[in-house]
């Protein structure tokens, strides 16, 4: 019996976790779930699950949460903390073994990081974690001797695809690794034009084609900054190179990624997309588990399109490269920027295109720095966060948002 902490329980990827525990009750057990504020979908799952413990980042969500679950004979002894600390605490604790780290953004790097360093099983779904932080967390990885399982679908296909006994510390060259190739659906504006991009909404964002997700993530979908984030996350994930990603628009997401060797081979991992599928994948590796996921049915799908990205549409995918060549702290200004532009986007505040603007304009206001400890980065963040800021109150006051 595997015990499992989800960082992030309430949201898409913590929902799909808990649906494919619920398949597989005799395998693992739910120790501990967290979440930002959303009682009344944690009180559903305490009720389903029976966790030992959950935190509610939120003070006041978890005084309601505590007095609801109160209320039930079954739910009365659970323990409900609260503070992104206890994140911290449920992550590593001895009483876990596996860590779903589910938490949207910034936000999602302590508890990541805390069960990197304990040794645990992580599946890493919080794709900024090691946009921020690949360095440290790797090592991390690599120090206490915890399995690291990528959830995001693209790094889930790429690890399937990769020899059985790849290493990240050893030259891709020697297991024949040319490149990968990361998919993109290409997101809900695919085909729109410039002129067309500057008035889309923030529902029209988060409406995404093929993958039903948190809004965060619709949102970076829809810019092309998710793949970019993922183009960073690939790279400390597989040890590659910039230049050594390469990424296609295939909007029907059945292929979820490819890896290429020097025979000319290339192998990829295919599927229906449901999240279900790589998450099933991270907890049961190096078995499989069945999970009743729709199967692939080629014949009916009939046509898988590929085309090459457009950078002067969706420029945040440039900014991304840019940013990964840079190194140093410019990944960490990059994710911050854009959660401030992302934020608000949603809001109302600034139109779509303003998000890679934005985010253009930090990046090359921000000083960049080595990253070696963890303050580092919390400092860039934060010196990345105010320029954002100032840079939306300049819109303000020229009027042009
Ligand atoms: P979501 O918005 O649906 O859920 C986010 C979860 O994090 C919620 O449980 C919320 O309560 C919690 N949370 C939010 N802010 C928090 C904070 N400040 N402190 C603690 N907890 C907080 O997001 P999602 O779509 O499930 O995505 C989660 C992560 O997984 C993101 O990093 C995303 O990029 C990645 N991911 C998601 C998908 C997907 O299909 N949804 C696919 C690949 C990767
Ligand atoms: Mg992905």
């Amino acid at each position: 019996m595997k015990r499992v902490t989800i960082l992030g329980s309430t949201g898409s990827i913590g929902q799909s976790t808990l649906q494919v525990l619920a398949q597989h009750s005799q395998k693992f057990q739910v120790y501990a779930l967290s979440a930002h504020s959303n009682v009344k979908k944690m009180v559903q799952q305490c009720r389903a699950f029976l966790p030992q413990i959950v935190v509610m980042v939120d003070e006041n969500a978890a005084q309601q949460l505590h007095k609801q679950l109160r209320e039930n004979a079954d739910t009365a002894s659970i323990k409900v903390l609260s503070g992104a600390d206890n994140v911290v605490q449920i992550a590593r604790s001895a009483q876990t073994d596996y860590v779903m780290a589910a938490i949207v953004g910034a936000a999602g790097l302590p508890g990541a990081l805390a069960a990197a360093r304990s040794g645990k099983r992580v599946m890493l779904a919080n794709k900024e974690a090691l946009v921020m932080a690949g360095k440290l967390f790797m090592r991390a990885i690599q120090q206490s001797g915890a399995e690291l399982l990528p959830v995001d679908s693209e790094h889930n296909a790429i690890f399937q695809s990769l020899p059985e006994n790849f290493s990240v510390h050893q030259d891709n060259a020697s297991y024949g690794i040319e490149k990968i190739i990361l998919t993109a659906s290409g997101g809900p504006f695919l085909y729109h034009t410039q002129d067309q991009l500057k008035n889309v909404t923030a529902a029209q964002a988060c409406a995404h084609p093929n993958w039903s997700m948190g809004k965060k993530i619709s949102v970076d979908s829809a810019t092309m900054m998710n793949k970019g984030l993922e183009i960073i996350e690939a790279s400390w994930l597989f040890g590659m190179r910039a230049q050594d990603i390469e990424v296609v628009i295939h909007p029907q997401s059945i292929i979820h990624s490819l890896v290429s060797y020097c025979d000319g081979s290339v192998l990829a991992q295919l599927g229906h997309p449901d999240m279900c599928t790589p998450i099933a994948f991270a907890l049961s590796w190096p078995e499989r588990i069945e999970i009743p996921v729709k199967r692939l049915n080629l014949a009916q799908i009939a046509t898988l399109e590929f085309l090459p990205p457009d950078l002067s549409r969706f420029p945040c995918l440039r900014l991304s490269y840019d940013a990964l060549k840079q190194g140093g702290g410019a990944t960490v200004v990059l994710n911050a920027a854009n959660e401030v532009a992302v934020e608000a986007f949603l809001q109302q505040k600034i139109p779509f295109m303003a998000i890679a603007q934005l985010v253009e304009y930090v990046l090359l206001k921000t000083p960049d720095r080595a990253i070696e400890y963890l303050h580092d980065i919390d400092e860039l963040d934060q010196m990345a966060r105010i320029t954002s800021q100032q840079w939306l109150s300049d819109q303000y006051r020229l009027g042009l948002s």
